[in-house]
């Protein structure tokens, strides 16, 4: 926005700690950061004023380019194998122009709907052959360009991704997402650090974090190499347990769960993430719990692609944070990841009341921030002012008690969303000047490019892989 990130911002109603303060407003450092908040106030004269606000959302995990399979993947029995083959064709189509572009996007389409931040999962890094692009970390500029463009917060969680399997060598449609060896995956992510760094605008919203695919796509002793030669601080995300399948083949390879592979490992500790978690014994549960980490359900896309529902309230009564995140972007909606979240507790239990209101809030926005290595996320002083104004006079929502929002309101009713006290969307319209407009037209951008130069070259199923 060209008159830059306002001073202050007033709220009518801002859903602080899962209850409603009214008249509230925030005042903000030259960095985004919130500098004093008052209460019971009304708007000055010319200042921003909005109705009532949530915490942004963050999205712990993310694979933008999952976006071009929705509604394509539903026909002729749409199994879990036929989706990933479509997903390999997909990536198969992405250069970092068409990466540029689909992530533009969805990152601006996650921003209209109420996501502040977003985990980028990261692996499509070389040519689709394996062989690296001239330019180096194009891939990886792209997704940053990307989100810088639109507006958003992104961490970008740059993945390892060495095996096809336990004990298996990378496949054909893999080989783009591999470097060869844990210790040359760790000279890229380094010089891609100094890469980003020095590509930097001021107040810059990228954030660089890492990824280990899954215990089947890294090898132990990879592993071990990679967790010895990251920094300690930044946050570390692994797919876990999405499907029974990693489980078994694990215990045979290894005669531990994926959870005990990642524990022997040391790997457990509050900086990580672990995405899905769906399929755990009772130890792993109490192993996850006590080492404090963050579980990132991914309620939509489990559905979709019919994992299962995983174990949320006991991970999160066992110590464990829960976040959320939209995973393959068939569904951009922050609102129905967390009643997800929560129906899939009540269907599997048979009780409601699972996680209350405000936990589902917190689950949004203070432990997605939090699992992105964006610092503690609850609009107090020294926090970034992050903010998704909510309509509560909708179809939806009017009627209801605000601090019950999580439970009624949609994507439908985002009005206008604030990242770092600068206005970034509103109305379903991005604001920023480097991608101003619609994301649907993005979106319809991206589409054409990649439909007019799609090779054909879809690629045969191989079972036993992950996604
Ligand atoms: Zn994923």
């Amino acid at each position: 926005m060209s008159s830059g990130h306002p001073r202050s911002l007033h709220a009518a109603s801002a859903i602080i700690g899962g209850r409603p303060v009214a008249g509230v407003r925030f005042t903000t450092d030259a960095s985004g950061r919130i500098s004093s908040i008052e209460h019971g106030v009304r708007p000055a004269e010319g200042e921003l004023s909005l109705g009532t606000v949530v915490p942004g959302m963050g999205n712990a995990h993310s694979h933008a380019f999952h976006r071009l399979l929705r509604g394509r993947t539903h026909a002729e029995g749409g199994d879990f194998w036929q989706w990933r083959t479509a997903m390999y064709a997909a990536a198969a189509s992405l250069d970092p122009e068409r990466y540029y572009a689909v992530a533009r996007a969805v990152f601006g389409e996650m921003l209209v709907c109420g996501w502040t931040a977003v985990g980028e999962f990261h692996y499509v890094h070389h040519r689709q052959d394996g062989r690296p692009y001239a330019e180096a970390h194009a891939m990886e500029s792209a997704v940053a360009s990307a989100a810088r463009d639109v507006g958003i917060r992104l961490t970008l969680l740059d993945t390892a991704y060495l095996a096809g399997g336990l004990g298996a060598p990378l496949l054909a449609e893999q080989l783009a997402f591999g470097d060869g060896s844990a210790e040359r995956w760790l000279e890229r992510w380094h010089s891609l650090r100094d890469h980003l760094a020095a590509t930097a605008g001021e107040g810059d919203r990228v954030t660089l974090g890492a990824a280990l695919h899954s215990v089947r796509a890294v090898p132990r002793d990879a592993m071990a190499t990679i967790l010895a030669g990251l920094p300690a601080d930044i946050p570390l995300h692994v797919h876990l347990s999405e499907q029974p399948q990693e489980n078994a083949d694990t215990l045979a390879a290894t005669g531990l769960t994926p959870t005990g592979v990642l524990a022997e490992l040391g790997a457990l500790t509050p900086r990580i993430s672990l995405v899905h978690a769906t399929h755990l014994t009772d130890a792993d549960v109490a192993l996850i719990g006590s080492s404090r980490a963050t579980v990132v359900m991914c309620p939509t896309t489990e559905a979709d692609l019919g994992d299962g529902i995983g174990p949320a309230r006991r991970l999160a009564d066992a110590g464990a944070r829960i976040a959320v995140g939209s995973d393959q972007n068939a569904v951009i909606d922050p609102f129905l990841e967390l009643r997800g979240l929560e129906a899939g507790e009540r269907l599997a239990s048979g009780q409601r009341g699972r996680f209350d209101p405000a936990e589902l809030l917190a689950a949004g926005s203070a432990a997605g921030y939090t699992s992105l290595g964006l610092g503690a996320h609850t609009l107090a002083l020294g926090q970034p002012l992050d903010l998704v104004e909510v309509s509560t006079i909708s179809v939806r929502t009017l009627g209801g008690d605000p601090a019950q929002i999580a439970l009624t309101a949609t994507a439908a009713d985002v009005e206008r969303v604030i990242v770092a006290g600068e206005l970034v969307a509103s109305s379903g319209a991005l604001a920023s000047s480097a991608a101003a407009g619609r994301p649907e037209h993005l979106l319809a951008d991206a589409l054409a490019g990649l439909s007019s130069s799609r090779s054909g070259s879809a690629v045969e199923p191989a079972q036993g892989a992950h996604p």
